[in-house]
């Protein structure tokens, strides 16, 4: 069941200040708190879905659109849309663990990582 107390939920209800990159009707960026390169965000939809396979299930069609029209613009912005990584955990049963459960992308560019384990939880 959806956990309406994590922080991202937060965020998107404007419970809590976040920096923001973009914002449209059902999604928003910003940057992650604790960046393991130059440029590492995050897009949430503000819609409460758990996890990328909740949202692709349950979604209105205008809500998955709003969502990658945030990729998009987000990574224009960002000027990383023509080199970066973009990364969904799902769940805890995986290699790399999903810490906040509620859908986010990371998109991370700018220097390469040592190793995945800097994006591991
Ligand atoms: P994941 O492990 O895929 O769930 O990633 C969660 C990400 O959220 C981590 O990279 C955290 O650094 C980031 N994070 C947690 N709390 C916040 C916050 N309040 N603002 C921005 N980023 C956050």
């Amino acid at each position: 069941m959806y956990d309406k107390n994590n922080v991202f939920a937060k965020i998107a209800r404007g419970d809590i200040p976040t920096n923001k990159i973009y914002e449209n009707t059902h999604a928003l960026s910003f940057y992650d708190a604790n960046p393991v390169a130059k440029t590492h965000v995050l897009i949430i939809p503000k819609g409460e879905y758990e996890n990328m396979f909740d949202f692709l299930h349950n979604a209105s069609t205008e809500e998955q659109a709003s969502f990658w029209d945030c990729v998009k613009e987000t990574a224009k912005k960002m000027n990383c849309d023509n080199a970066c990584n973009v990364i969904a955990n799902v769940g805890r049963g995986t290699f790399f663990y999903q810490s906040v459960p509620h859908f986010h992308l990371h998109i991370i560019a700018g220097e390469k990582l040592q190793d995945f384990s800097d994006i591991a939880q």
